[in-house]
C-alpha cells in the first residue's frame, strides 16, 4: 500500500481492517518517509479521531508537531534502513494528556516482492496498567518482605499436605536451617515427629473448621533450649485454592520464665524458701477436699517456736533468720514428698500430712520437735537448744472445711504452751486424744 493509490483501494480489505480494529492493539504501516499507509481504530483515535482517508499520507509530526519522541524516530530508522525488526518496550509521551504510557511494541519492515524495503508495521499493545499492576505487586511483595523480616515473631505457612510454604528469617533461625531448606520441606523433617504430629494435629482443625486458633507452644531449638512461643494460627486460602494455614510465633521464652520466677516467689517463703503461707492454705484446701472425697486421714501439726523473741533479742535479728533456715531445711529434709510443709508467720510453721492418723501424726510432730534440739542457736552458749511447742489434729467427719482443722490444731498448740512449751500435744480428735512430751 502507498499514498499514491486512492484510499477507495482499501475497501476491498474491509473485513481485514474490521478485524484490524478489533485485535485490541495498536496496528499501523507506514511508508519509507514515515507517512502512514494504513492505521488501525486505536491509532486513528491516539492520533485525534481522525478519519482514515484523513490521516493517510501524513506521518506522526503533523499530529504532534515537530518535537516527537527522537527515540522513536531512531527506532523506526533502524528498521527502514537497516531492515532490523525491533520487539522492545516502549515508553510514549501522550501529547494530548501528557501522559506517560508504556507499550510493548513490534516493528518491522515492509518489503515489496523483490525484497525492497518499502515501509514499516507497527504493533503495539499498551501495557501501562499490567506495568502498574507489577510496580504495585513488587512493591507489596518489598514491603511484606521488610515486615516479615523485621517482625519479632517466627512467620510461616503451611499446606494441607504438612509441607512448609513459606518461611521467614527467624524461623529458619529457630530451626538452625536455611529459608530454602524449609521452603517445601515436611514438618516431621525440621522437627521430632512427636513434635511435628502435635502441631499438625492443631492445624488440621483449624484447617478442618476455618477458625483461628491462639495459645502457648513449646519448641526446642537446634542447640536443644527449649522456647516458648505465644502463637496464633490462621486459615489461608490462597488465590490458587490450595489450603493452608499461616502462623505467627512470637518467642515468649524470658517472658515465661519471669512469670515462672514470679510464680514461684507468690507461692514460696522469701527466708526459708519453704511454702508461704498463702500457698500453704490453696493447697490445704484441695488436700482435704481429696481426703473428705476418699475418705482418707489427714492430719495438720501447728508449730510455733518457743521464746523466739529471745534469740532475737540477745544474738540479733540475723540470728534469728539463720535459726529460722536451718529449723525450716533440717524438718524439709525429714518429711515425705507428699507432706506439705510451709512458714505460715514468723516463727510459725505447719506440717499437713496426707494418709496419716493423729496417732502418726503425734510421732512426726515430737520427731520434729527433738529436730529442734539439734538446731544450734548460739555456738557460745552451746546448751541453748531451739525449743518448739506443737499442736496435733486430724480430719473428722463433721469438718466442713479446713480452716476447723487448721483451729483445732492452733488451739492444741496454744495448749502445749500453756502446759509449759518444748511439747507436742494432740488435739481432742478422738478418745485417744492425749497430751505428750
Ligand atoms: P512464745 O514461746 O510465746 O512463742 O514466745 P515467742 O518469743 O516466740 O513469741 P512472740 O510471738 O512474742 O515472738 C515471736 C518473735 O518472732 C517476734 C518477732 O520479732 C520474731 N520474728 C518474726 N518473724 C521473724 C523473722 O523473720 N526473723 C526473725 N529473726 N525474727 C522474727
Ligand atoms: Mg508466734
Ligand atoms: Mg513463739
Amino acid at each position: 500500500m502507498s499514498t499514491s493509490e486512492p484510499p477507495s483501494s482499501a475497501a476491498s480489505f474491509d473485513p481485514f481492517r474490521a478485524l484490524l480494529d478489533e485485535v485490541g492493539a495498536f496496528v499501523y504501516t507506514t511508508d519509507r518517509q514515515g507517512r502512514y499507509t494504513y492505521a488501525n481504530r486505536l491509532v486513528l483515535e491516539l492520533l485525534g479521531g481522525h478519519a482514515l482517508e484523513y490521516v493517510l499520507g501524513k506521518d506522526i509530526s503533523h499530529f504532534f508537531g515537530e518535537t516527537g519522541n527522537a527515540a522513536l524516530r531512531e527506532t523506526d530508522r533502524r528498521v527502514l534502513e537497516d531492515g532490523e525488526t525491533l520487539v522492545r518496550e516502549e515508553t510514549n509521551l501522550i501529547a494530548a494528556t501528557g501522559e506517560l504510557r508504556t507499550y510493548w511494541s513490534t516493528k518491522k519492515p515492509l518489503r515489496d516482492a523483490t525484497g525492497a524495503i518499502v515501509g514499516l508495521l507497527g504493533i503495539s499493545h499498551d501495557i501501562t496498567e499490567k506495568k502498574r499492576l507489577e510496580d504495585t505487586v513488587r512493591e507489596q511483595n518489598a514491603m511484606l518482605d521488610a515486615i516479615l523480616e523485621n517482625v519479632d515473631a517466627l512467620v510461616y505457612v503451611k499446606g494441607a499436605d504438612r509441607r512448609f510454604r513459606y518461611a521467614n528469617q527467624r524461623t529458619a533461625s529457630a530451626f538452625g536451617l536455611p529459608v530454602e531448606r524449609i521452603v517445601g520441606a515436611l514438618d516431621s523433617e525440621l522437627m521430632p515427629v512427636e513434635a511435628a504430629d502435635r502441631f499438625w494435629e492443631k492445624d488440621r482443625r483449624i484447617l478442618a473448621t476455618g477458625e483461628r486458633w491462639a495459645g502457648e507452644e513449646t519448641l526446642f531449638d537446634a542447640t536443644g533450649k527449649m522456647h516458648h512461643y505465644w502463637s496464633v494460627v490462621a486459615p489461608l486460602l490462597t488465590p490458587n485454592g490450595r489450603p493452608a494455614v499461616v502462623g505467627l510465633s512470637t518467642d515468649i521464652t524470658e517472658l515465661h520464665e519471669l512469670k515462672e520466677e514470679l510464680r514461684r516467689q507468690a507461692t514460696t517463703d522469701g527466708l526459708t524458701g519453704i511454702a508461704n503461707r498463702r500457698s500453704f492454705l490453696a493447697q490445704a484446701e484441695r488436700e482435704f477436699a481429696r481426703s473428705r472425697r476418699h475418705g482418707t486421714a489427714l492430719s495438720l501439726i501447728a508449730i510455733d517456736i518457743d521464746h523466739f523473741k529471745r534469740i532475737n533479742d540477745e544474738l540479733g535479728h540475723p540470728t534469728g533468720d539463720r535459726v529460722l533456715r536451718e529449723f525450716a531445711a533440717a524438718v524439709a529434709a525429714t518429711l515425705r514428698s507428699v507432706d506439705l510443709f510451709a512458714r505460715t508467720g514468723g516463727e510459725e510453721f505447719c506440717i499437713l500430712l496426707p494418709d496419716t492418723d493423729g496417732e502418726q501424726a503425734t510421732v512426726t510432730a515430737q520427731r520434729v520437735r527433738e529436730l529442734a534440739h539439734s538446731v544450734v542457736v548460739d555456738p557460745v552458749q552451746a546448751d541453748w537448744c531451739l525449743h518448739l511447742s506443737a499442736g496435733v489434729a486430724s480430719l473428722r467427719a463433721g469438718d466442713d472445711g479446713f480452716e476447723q482443722l487448721f483451729a483445732r490444731a492452733d488451739r492444741a498448740l496454744y495448749a502445749a504452751k500453756r502446759q509449759g512449751r518444748d511439747r507436742v500435744n494432740r488435739s481432742g480428735d478422738d478418745e485417744n486424744a492425749s497430751s505428750a512430751r
